[in-house]
């Protein structure tokens, strides 16, 4: 028996995203983010989508979120000012094979 090992970049491709352009799931308050020395989120998002800009601030996008809730739960300063599910009908689908 063979086993197919699949890279993680890879299985994710497979996912289908639905980006809601007219409401963003979530949102930072930049200002707060600032402020926070540890920034956990840059580390625990697995889509890694906080990134610090060319100024060192926050920058993040959400289309290609996985809707996992970690940086919620991750984000100890309350810079995440909005996080919710996305609408009916967008985010992403899961593919599994
Ligand atoms: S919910 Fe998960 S995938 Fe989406 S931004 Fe937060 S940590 Fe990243």
């Amino acid at each position: 028996m063979t086993i197919d090992i699949v890279s993680a970049p890879e299985l994710l491709s497979n996912n289908k995203f639905n980006v809601d352009e007219e409401n963003a799931h979530i949102a930072i308050n930049v200002e707060i983010c600032r402020n926070c020395a540890d920034k956990p989120c840059l580390y625990v998002c697995p889509a890694v989508l906080y990134r610090l800009d060319k100024n060192g601030d926050l920058s993040f996008d959400y289309a290609g979120c996985l809707e996992c809730g970690t940086c919620r739960v991750m984000c100890q300063q309350k810079g995440i000012v909005k996080w919710q599910y996305p609408r009916g009908g967008f985010g992403i689908s899961y593919r599994f094979g």
